[in-house]
């Protein structure tokens, strides 16, 4: 990333919410249910699967986080009255983890079991470094008594090769991914280069203990080395997906699609779009240009 776009970066939150969410429309389909199933609906006839991830975290009350297990049972409606190729994916600090784990646990649950009952799957998205231990222990606990769960695992985590070796047995389910959220040095991996290699061989552990990859990226340095490493293994089609954001790099989602590997696209909707936008906006290479176009033409 150049220079100036580094200086933006850090002063990201100066910018606008306006001009924000103008810039990150690209990463969001929109504010309401309607809008994900429409984008889902368009992603299905271009031969990408999808899964739909109500926005929203950080929750502090209860009934924020119990309205948000509600739009999920509409999610699986709508999935299921629409016939979309879609699952979920969840955030736990937006079901609760930070008012109490076991209200969060049981949140989780509802959508896990509204989930089963509809013959799908839920993902639990991955957040920063206070959210790791719980959450992989809600996830532990769900996929033992539903199975129709997964989770996600971090590159740049240095314990990621650890929290490989205490994946449950049978039927595990993972994505990952490099990491979003800013870590401090004594637990994750900072080198570009480096998070990639373990990214390697986190994946390459994950295949060989016979686990589910979801294989999330837009380098193409690692699609690449994922499409090697299943060709390795002799993985079927259907033990492993790829997955990317709204948003990114349609192209390369053409390619893998086109080379005949499942890939599923993030789609991200609801009203609470601000955190993730930036997010976002953080991880595009081009983000100044984009601001700065979207600031002069003044739309
Ligand atoms: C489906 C999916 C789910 C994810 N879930 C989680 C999660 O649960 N927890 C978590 O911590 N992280 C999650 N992430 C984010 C992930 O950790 C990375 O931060 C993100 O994918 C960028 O890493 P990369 O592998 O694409 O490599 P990068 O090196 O960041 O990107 C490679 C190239 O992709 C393009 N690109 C990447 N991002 C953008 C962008 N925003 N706009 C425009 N171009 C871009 C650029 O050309 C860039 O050079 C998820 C990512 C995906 C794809």
């Amino acid at each position: 990333m150049s220079v100036f776009n580094r200086m933006l970066v850090t002063t990201m939150p100066l910018v606008p919410k306006a001009i924000v969410g103008r810039v990150a429309s690209r990463y969001v389909a929109g504010e309401t249910l309607d809008d994900a199933v429409r984008t889902v609906r368009t992603l299905n006839s271009q031969g990408a699967m999808a899964t739909i991830d109500v926005l929203g975290e950080e929750v502090h009350e209860r009934e924020k986080a119990v309205a948000a297990v509600e739009e999920y049972i509409r999610v699986f409606q709508a999935i299921s009255a629409q016939q979309l190729d879609s699952n979920v994916s969840i955030k736990p600090t937006l079901l609760g983890l930070k008012i109490d784990e076991g209200f969060c646990r049981d949140c989780i649950e509802r959508v896990v079991a509204t989930a089963k009952e509809h013959g799908n799957f839920v993902r639990i998205d991955m957040e920063d470094n206070t959210t790791t231990d719980a959450t992989l222990r809600i996830y532990r606990d769900l996929h033992e008594r539903y199975g129709n769960v997964g989770v996600v695992l971090q590159a740049y985590m240095r314990r990621t090769l650890r929290d490989i070796d205490e994946l449950p047995e049978h039927g595990a389910s993972v994505r990952i991914c490099k990491g979003i959220y800013v870590e401090p040095r004594e637990i994750a991996w900072k080198g570009y280069e480096t998070v990639r290699a373990n990214y390697v061989e986190a994946l390459e552990k994950l295949i060989v203990r016979g686990v589910y990859p979801a294989i999330a990226t837009h380098d193409e340095y690692l699609a690449c080395r994922g499409v090697a490493l299943v060709d390795k293994h002799g993985l079927a089609r259907d033990r492993y997906e790829f997955q990317m954001l709204l948003g990114v790099d349609d192209e390369l989602r053409r390619v893998l699609i086109a080379g005949g590997h499942r890939l599923r696209v993030y789609v991200p909707y609801g009203r609470d779009w601000y955190p993730y936008s930036m997010r976002r906006l953080r991880e595009n290479p081009e983000v100044a240009r984009h601001v700065l176009r979207a600031m002069l033409s003044g739309r």
